[in-house]
């Protein structure tokens, strides 16, 4: 979809009928020829009335209005994988068909032009569409140009908010909307957010949706104690103001919890999948009338929940998991209910108005009330629907799935950016036909809330993989192409997938190959390549062709070898460096008693007696830090006298606060070599770790090896990596929310969130992170980076701790039905723990820019050398870079990806908050001149869009809201008046370029 697909595909949209006249096109000279560069102006002017609203239905403003919102929530995969959802395969594990609820609903939509209804997942739909004949395809066009089928969301899925990463969040929904754009054009164009059914809210998901242009948010799960202190304080709605560096309201968010979930009220479930009675309403003789029974029952719901929200409409969703398969019977029964319900404002004065609406429509009477709403700024995690019972496991769930996607996410944008840098000849060379689109799709599914978070069947959590693995494949003959256009040499290009077990055939058996290294980064980097090899010398050479130092070491508790040298890679390009065997000689190795690792600015000691870490010292900024790190693990409840709630996929309940040592001390091993210096800690036969440090690296390196977790003794067990220091901390931690800002967490209670009482302090305390995890005391700050969605927490002052992997032997409950127990033997998993040290003002500069090289890292591809010119005329070059100035360090090239034909997206982002970075100024604003910065092409034409891409950011506009803190200052319209863009703290600028390729590449 994305290669060849048309070009533009955002479409000019907002106040529909009302944007070309104000519109004006113009093309100023721009200081640098031979650009020319078309920026569109725009008069601002809010919207006479609001776009996307208008099909609204009416409402009586006297009444109470409820909002009947006929939906279906479809898993992208869960009890069943994504095609066996979506076919309706094997209904007996559960009865859900997708393609049998659109067919069905668009003949009930048909049916009665008052009927209404929401759809969300685009994964699903996009399948479905392109099934269906044009005469259908229209008729679901005239539904949506009439606002009776209502797209929200709109993303591919429905994403996870607590183990996603916020760049594959921006994907997932870009997908989805670029479908509904492309599709319905502004029609079919969501206005509020629905995230009914994920486990807790992140903050930063709230201020990626505002900066998306969505005028609200509506979700279902919140903290079960929460809930009750808001339906009493009438706090079901606030605005959430979602970042603490962006001016508002940029990322402020109109938020509204639903009354139940997202299911129906009791007794008024009328899908095939309910057992709640009919309306039986045309014989009063019938034993089995009950008309006169359900109008009050639904009366006295209707009030009592009004009761609960402050303006004269109320929410009832009606509808639940892939429910209208025969959607016949909602309707019909939701017709009844409307007829008798507004029958009773004749007969009896009834002051409740029922009616067919969508959450738009409904979010558009809450805005015409002009109320002044509270204000939220931190998040909802974690969430809990009972005591004992939160739902912070899922953080940790399923290690390796959780890696894998966080690898694959590093993939794509390095497929994506290969794939912009070289243009067509990406798509059509010497391997064949090279595609994006699949694994971009494939990212996209396992952002689903029951996909990265590990809360499938296990039979899904494999189909989840096979997808990623089969979107590898075709983005490897993509980047064999752009590698083989951009290089000017044909190589028999191999992709060793499973280097982090030490494992690459090329590379064990060649007496010579070549390392192609990619760097998807805008600066350049110097990065420590590691590979298996067979056991003999090698000399290495730079693009240049001089030797530079290399070492082979054996890899810890095996006869294996890798061998390792220092790449450096220019931004957004590759150096490729040769490497050959040498005459045999044995490598050399050297050993000593003294455990202590360290290079120009680290040093780690570890302690004779256990050989656990000890201390760690900053010998830059001359810090010492006493640090002790070990293994643990919880015993998993099986459930108890005070809840009979286990452990399981979703929910971390421990029997007892305290973890109990994996072993109290490691056998130790320490290698010296130029290029590292390791301690090989051995644990037990079923946990080890290496740490390492690299010359002129600044971070620790723990390399954790994890598994098969022993269940023989019948326990489950829940691992962690704990940290433990005398920094005074006074009880705080930090966390980031999907990889992005930082909240502040505490760990003695909730005492910022008044009235409510953890049950458990220890799952309780857990939290979700894709980044990592501070601790400081007001001088020292240590940051531990993680390499895939993990759970943290800090439960004492100074200690932090991670969980690593879980072995469940019971099912928690919520559905999945099956405990976290891979058949057979287990699984191991390895990951990666970075360790930082500074001072507090400059800790930022180290941790973002470690973690920002930790999701882009470079990329190893190899080949066996010798091969044929890519074109005869063309010297071949070692060496390129697709920037002609590399980036500021505040600066991260977040996306740069094929969208159309001669279109590329582009987004530029600041990735520091405001007032994070003190010592090298890094949280200022940034200027950036676009004019010839990319080497690769030109850029001709560009356009400023909203977050996903799908609406020009000049005539996006969103609802405003009025909050109790305060005026809230108007938004300014944005014009792009030049290439040259200012980036501010924590702001995502995003792009469509049109380009044309250089000639050579
Ligand atoms: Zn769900």
């Amino acid at each position: 979809m994305v290669g060849d697909a048309r070009p533009s595909g955002v479409r000019v949209g907002g106040c529909r009928g009302a944007v070309e006249s104000r519109t004006s096109f113009r093309a100023p000279r721009p200081p640098l020829p031979p650009l020319s560069f078309l920026f569109v102006l725009f008069l601002a002017a809010p919207c006479a009335w609001a776009a996307g609203y208008k099909t609204c239905p009416k409402v009586k403003p006297d009444m109470l209005n409820v909002h009947l919102v006929p939906h279906t929530h479809d898993d992208v995969g869960w009890l069943k994988t994504v095609d066996q959802y979506f076919y309706g395969i094997y209904n007996n594990i559960q009865q859900a068909g997708v393609q049998y609820i659109l067919d069905s609903v668009i003949s009930s939509l048909l049916a009665d032009p008052t009927r209404r209804f929401i759809y969300v997942e685009i994964a699903f739909f996009s399948r479905w569409w392109h099934q269906q004949t044009n005469a259908t395809q229209k008729i679901v066009r005239d539904l949506v140009r009439q606002g009776r089928l209502e797209f929200a969301n709109g993303g591919w899925v429905m994403n996870d908010e607590a183990t996603t990463h916020y760049g594959a969040i921006i994907d997932q929904m870009t997908l989805g909307l670029r479908f509904l754009e492309e599709t319905f054009g502004s029609d079919g164009r969501p206005r509020v957010a629905w995230h009914i059914d994920p486990f807790g809210h992140s903050r930063e998901q709230a201020s990626l949706f505002a900066q998306m242009g969505f005028d609200g948010f509506f979700f279902g799960r919140l903290d079960y104690q929460d809930k009750k202190v808001r339906e009493t304080a009438l706090q079901m709605e606030q605005v959430w103001r979602a970042s603490a560096s962006l001016k508002p309201p940029t990322a402020d968010l109109f938020t509204s919890v639903l009354p139940n979930m997202y299911s129906p009220p009791e007794g008024l479930c009328w899908d095939m999948l309910c057992a709640d009675k009919p309306f039986v309403e045309d014989d009063v003789r019938s034993p089995e009338y009950n008309a006169k029974e359900l109008v009050h029952h639904f009366l006295k719901l209707a009030t009592d929940q009004g009761k609960l929200y402050r303006t004269k409409h109320t929410v009832m969703t009606m509808g639940s998991d892939f429910q209208y398969e025969n959607a016949n019977m909602w309707f019909k029964n939701l017709d009844k209910l409307i007829q008798l319900v507004n029958a009773q404002q004749q007969a009896n004065g009834s002051r409740v108005n029922v009616l067919y609406s969508t959450p738009a429509c409904y979010l558009w009477e809450l805005n015409k009330a002009k109320l002044n709403w509270s204000v939220k700024k931190d998040d909802f995690f974690p969430y809990a629907d009972g005591p004992h019972m939160f739902w912070t496991g899922y953080f940790s769930s399923r290690p390796a799935l959780k890696r894998y996607e966080r690898l694959s996410y590093n993939f794509l944008q390095v497929c994506n950016q290969l794939e912009a840098l070289a243009g067509p000849a990406a798509n059509v060379g010497p391997y064949g036909s090279g595609d994006s689109a699949p694994l971009n799709e494939a990212m996209a599914v396992l952002q689903h809330h029951d996909a990265v978070s590990g809360t499938s069947r296990q039979h899904v959590a494999d189909d989840y993989a096979r997808q990623l693995s089969e979107g590898w494949r075709p983005c490897q003959v993509l980047m064999s192409n752009a590698l083989a256009h951009l290089s000017g040499l044909k190589e028999d290009f191999a992709f060793c997938r499973k280097l982090n077990i030490s494992i690459c055939p090329l590379t064990q058996t060649a007496e010579r190959f070549q390392v192609i290294v990619y760097n998807p980064l805008g600066r350049k980097v110097d990065w420590m390549v590691r590979l298996p090899v067979s056991k003999h010398v090698y000399l290495v050479r730079d693009p240049g062709g001089k030797t530079v130092p290399s070492d082979v070491v054996t890899i810890p508790s095996s006869d294996s070898q890798e061998l390792l040298f220092s790449a450096l890679v220019p931004a957004l390009g590759f150096s490729i460096y040769s490497v050959s065997q040498m005459p045999d000689q044995s490598p050399q190795k050297s050993w000593s008693r003294d455990l202590v690792i360290q290079n120009e600015y680290l040093r780690a000691r570890f302690d004779p007696d256990t050989g656990l870490l000890m201390e760690l010292e900053n010998l830059e900024q001359n810090l010492l830090l006493p640090v002790r790190q070990a293994f643990y693990w919880y015993n998993a409840s099986t459930g108890n006298n005070l809840s009979s709630q286990a452990s399981g996929a979703y929910i971390f309940r421990p029997n007892r606060n305290k973890p109990l040592f994996v072993s109290r001390w490691a056998q130790t091993h320490l290698v010296k070599a130029s290029l590292v210096q390791e301690v090989h800690q051995n644990f037990s036969a079923w946990c080890s770790q290496v740490i390492r440090l690299y010359p002129r690296q600044r971070h620790l390196e723990l390399e954790w090896t994890v598994g098969p977790i022993p269940v023989g003794d019948g326990w489950g067990k829940e691992v962690i990596s704990r940290f433990d220091t005398g920094l005074a901390t006074g009880g705080l931690f930090y966390t980031d929310s999907n990889g992005r800002e930082i909240l502040e967490r505490r760990w003695r209670d909730w005492g910022h969130r008044a009235g409510l009482i953890k049950s458990h302090p220890t799952p309780g305390g857990n939290t979700p992170l894709q980044s990592g995890v501070h601790l400081f005391d007001g001088n020292m700050q240590l940051t531990v980076l993680t390499d895939r969605s993990q759970g943290g927490s800090s439960l004492t002052d100074g200690s932090l701790e991670l969980m690593v992997h879980r072995r469940l032997l019971k099912d928690d409950a919520r559905g999945v039905g099956e405990p976290l127990n891979r058949e057979g033997s287990g699984l191991w998993v390895r990951g990666r723990h970075l360790v930082l040290l500074d001072k507090k003002g400059t800790a930022a500069a180290s941790h973002r820019l470690q973690a920002e090289m930790e999701v882009l890292a470079p990329q190893v591809v190899l080949a066996p050398g010798g091969g044929a010119r890519y074109r005869l005329e063309r010297a071949p070059r070692t060496q390129f870079s697709g920037l002609r100035r590399e980036l500021p360090p505040s600066v991260r090239l977040l996306t740069l990806a094929r969208w159309g034909r001669e279109t590329l997206l582009l987004r530029l982002e600041h990735q520091f908050a405001v007032g994070e970075d003190s010592g090298r100024n890094l949280s200022s604003p940034v200027t950036l001149d676009l004019t010839n910065l990319f080497s690769a092409f030109t850029i001709t034409h560009l356009r400023e869009t909203t977050l996903a891409a799908n609406q020009l950011l000049a005539y996006a506009s969103r609802l405003q809201w009025t909050t109790d803190v305060g005026p809230t200052p108007h938004p300014s319209p944005s014009h792009l008046v030049s290439a040259t863009i200012t980036l501010h703290p924590m702001e995502i600028r995003t792009f469509l370029a049109s380009v044309q390729w250089e000639e050579d590449g």
